[in-house]
């Protein structure tokens, strides 16, 4: 008998049977809490009605046309829309199917448009795990390991992770930029330096935001280098953080954004978007796939833009994400396991530090695990499994963020008791 594959590695013994709102129903009829969201995919919530009927409606009238061979109005339409919530000038956009081939997209088009070959990424990121996006992640060796050689002319950067360095963030961030000046004089000058890549918010590496400062100093240096500035917003992007795009708040213009995850509802679609005078340096033919721009996709990421708005999810992502890490702040306060609670909107993480200031990865688990006992549904991530992290879909309302509050303190308390 066939089975998975045991490179499959699963973090709750659940088996879905159905997705309502912010709900997973097993098999067994059991009802979780769903703060995972797919891995922040499912932001409008799960089989969310517009979205369901879009999509239903798009499968009765053309599931493929194929964008390289025959262009369809799902695509265009999205295109459009997109152009309205991209940030200004970014206006030129290239589809694929997750978030890995956005960044090798990225990566393809920073080489092509700038000449040059090396790009720099931070430690703890997350890009992807296909080879050129494996060999710009360094948040766990579990995804580098046995597989090398990687795609060489990737440097490693410090990410200004103020709690783990033992810094306030303005001292993580001055670090993080200098030690970033000293790869443009010691490693990879600027002259061979093609892109930068950024999570506004480090995600699988522990749910660290970037300080505006951070992503401003880095936006002054590629005006001055020369080199292009690539916000992955697969993670952070569509309203997760309390405004539509992560890095908003630092008023800083990326040269290339990269979206997934909350694009589409869960159907697999991924875009990256850059300006024409960069995107027409990608000669034609140089980029592209035989699934890239799904028009069930795309009529799903249309009625996901319409939930958005209708719904004012960027919006409620901040009322709720406030709300959720209060709740997350009082529980930490009467645990002293939880070193840290951090994010953005609804993009919190709690981390577990044991008490020699060492990762505890162990406990963190057990939280986690803990939880999904009790039906609340979540991750854990950074750098030794040691954060849970909270990323509900963006519906959620506070009746819900309180009950998930009070199956977290149980889960705590059972995980350190
Ligand atoms: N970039 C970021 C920031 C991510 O969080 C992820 C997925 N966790 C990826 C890229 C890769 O996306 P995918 O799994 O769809 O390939």
């Amino acid at each position: 008998m066939a089975e998975l594959s045991p490179a499959l590695k699963q973090a709750t013994p659940v088996v879905a049977a159905r997705g309502e709102g912010v709900h997973i129903h097993d098999e067994d009829g059991r009802r979780y809490l769903d703060f995972t969201a797919g891995i922040g995919v499912t932001s409008t919530g799960h089989c969310h009605p517009k979205v369901v009927a879009a999509a239903q409606e798009q499968v009765a009238t053309l599931i493929h046309g194929q964008y390289t061979t025959v262009m369809h109005r799902p695509l265009l339409r999205l295109t459009e829309r997109l152009g309205e919530v991209l940030p200004e000038g970014l206006d030129r956009l290239f589809y694929v199917n997750s978030g890995s081939e956005a960044v090798e997209a990225a990566l393809r088009l920073a080489r092509q448009a700038t000449g040059r070959q090396n790009a720099i990424v931070f430690l703890g990121s997350f890009h992807g795990r296909t080879m050129g996006a494996a060999s710009l992640t360094t948040s766990g060796t579990k995804i580098r390991a046995g597989i090398g050689p990687l795609v060489p002319g990737v440097v490693v950067s410090p990410f200004p992770y103020a709690y783990r360095l033992g810094m306030s963030e303005e001292e993580a961030t001055e670090f993080a930029l200098r030690e970033l000046d000293l790869q443009f004089a010691t490693v990879t000058s600027p002259l061979d330096t093609a892109a930068v890549f950024v999570e506004p918010v480090l995600g699988e590496g522990g749910y660290v935001p970037a300080p505006d400062a951070f992503l401003q100093g880095l936006r002054e240096r590629a005006d001055r280098h020369g080199f292009l500035l690539v916000a992955d917003e697969v993670q952070t992007g569509f309203g997760r953080t309390g405004t539509f795009w992560g890095h908003e708040p630092s008023g800083i213009r990326p040269d290339i954004v990269i979206t997934a995850k909350g694009l589409a509802s869960g159907f697999p679609l991924s875009a990256i978007a850059a300006p024409a005078a960069i995107m027409e340096k990608a000669w034609p033919g140089s980029q592209g796939g035989t699934y890239g721009g799904n028009a069930v996709a795309c009529a799903a990421a249309l009625a996901t833009l319409d939930v958005i708005k209708e719904e004012g999810l960027v919006e409620n992502a901040a009322r709720m994400g406030d709300r959720l890490r209060r709740g997350l702040e009082k529980v930490a306060g009467s645990h002293p396991e939880i070193g840290d609670v951090r994010g953005r909107g609804l993009m919190l993480g709690n981390e577990f530090t044991a008490p020699d200031g060492t990762p505890d990865g162990a406990t963190a688990q057990r939280a986690q695990q803990a939880a999904a006992r009790h039906g609340l549904l979540l991750l854990t991530c950074g750098p030794a499994g040691n954060v849970v992290r909270m990323i509900p879909p963006l519906i959620v309302d506070g009746e819900q963020v309180d009950t998930a509050l009070s199956l977290w303190e149980t889960a705590v308390a059972e995980a350190v008791g």
